[in-house]
């Protein structure tokens, strides 16, 4: 049986920010991913400067589609209008890979189905053994499964339901457009360029508040749809678009069990009010190995839970996504949650 300092379950954002640092350190780590990079994930690909950051990301030696918008058209109901605000977009078939690769760790295509932890470490699938193990499998994550799922289990009322198509269009703006309560959608819809001629349409609501009412989200898609066209966004597009769900932030309270951690949407780190994951997973991810090579402690809770630094923008996201139904200080970093 092989053996390695770690095992990564994910080769995501969360699985090649831990590995990419645990290989820095000189540690022997293996990414096991069921899929074969690059691949498709559902994803509208937005990231913040934060991001760039916190993967030293090379803008000009990135060698895949980057694209930068200096604003963002907010439509809510009859009202548009313009937030000035630098962010970017990436294409996560290539972004992935880019980071995967980048990583420097070993990297096999393994679909994990069996963690078990015995006196000489964890061993996978009868396969591989390792002294510590990183859940960044996404959603449906087996070390989540195994070993946090009764300890951290997840709320119904933070499960995001998505449907989004990601294609070559002529795009009919430069600007990323985001629409807020569409036909009382729980959630929003969105419109992200992304460079040289691919886009990427989408929307998201919370699932347990769309079921209570009959809806899904494919009925809100149609009228989607709709807007893009009336408003000549996306001429010629044609769309099949697929559904994803995942956790916005819940409790995370306990994180690392032993040796074995969960990092990004495997411990539901997406912020509340816009959903965002791919910087909670890059961020989760890095800490995850600081604590395996330096001995940190391993803590999520102080990470930020709301993209906005507006107080009124997160409680009214917030509010209309869940209804208000949860406990407004449950799983939030203190400082956050004084100002809930
Ligand atoms: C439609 C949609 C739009 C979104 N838009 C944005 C956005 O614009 N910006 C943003 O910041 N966030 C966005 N998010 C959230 C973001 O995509 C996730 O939060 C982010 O991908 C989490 O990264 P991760 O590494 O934790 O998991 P993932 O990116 O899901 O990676 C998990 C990996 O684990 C692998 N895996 C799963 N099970 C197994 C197994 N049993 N064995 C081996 N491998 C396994 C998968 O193949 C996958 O490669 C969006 C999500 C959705 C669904």
């Amino acid at each position: 049986m092989e053996s390695f300092d770690a095992i990564v379950v994910g080769g995501g954002p969360a699985g090649s920010a831990c590995a990419e640092r645990l290989v820095q350190a000189g540690a022997s780590v293996l990414v096991l991913d069921r899929a074969e990079f690059p691949r498709t994930k559902l994803c509208a690909g937005w990231i913040t400067p934060e991001v760039v950051e916190d993967l030293a990301l090379d803008v000009e030696a990135y060698p895949h589609r980057f694209n930068t918008f200096n604003g963002i058209v907010v439509h809510i109901k009859r009202l548009t209008f313009t937030l000035p605000s630098v962010q970017h977009s990436i294409r996560r078939y290539e972004f992935d890979d880019y980071l995967l690769r980048r990583s420097g760790a070993r990297c096999l295509v393994h679909n994990v189905r069996a963690v078990e932890h015995g006196p000489d470490g964890f061993v996978v699938d009868g396969a591989f053994r390792s002294q510590y193990l990183v859940g960044a499998g996404g959603t449906r994550c087996p070390v989540y499964r195994t070993f946090f799922r009764d300890a951290n289990p997840r709320a119904r009322e933070l499960q995001a339901a998505t449907y989004e198509h990601e294609l070559p269009c002529r795009w009919g703006d430069e600007r990323c457009h985001l629409w807020f309560f569409e036909k009382g959608l729980p959630g929003y819809a969105w419109y992200v360029p992304k460079a040289d001629g691919y886009l990427n349409c989408g929307l998201g609501a919370m699932a347990e508040k769309l079921k209570a009412r009959g809806e899904d989200v494919k009925r809100h898609w149609s009228h989607f749809t709709g807007v893009l066209a009336r408003r000549g966004l996306a001429a010629g597009a044609e769309f099949a678009p697929k559904g994803y769900s995942y956790y916005l932030r819940g409790g995370v309270e306990t994180v690392r069990i032993g040796n074995a951690f969960i990092t990004g949407d495997a411990a539901g780190l997406a912020t509340r009010d816009l959903c965002e994951g791919i910087g909670p997973a890059i961020r989760s991810g890095h800490r995850a190995a600081e604590s395996i090579v330096a001995g940190t402690h391993y803590r999520l809770d102080d990470l930020a839970a709301y993209s906005s630094d507006v107080g009124f923008v997160r409680w009214l996201l917030e509010r209309a996504f869940t209804g208000g139904r949860l406990r407004a200080t449950e799983g939030l970093p203190a400082k956050e949650a004084a100002g809930a």
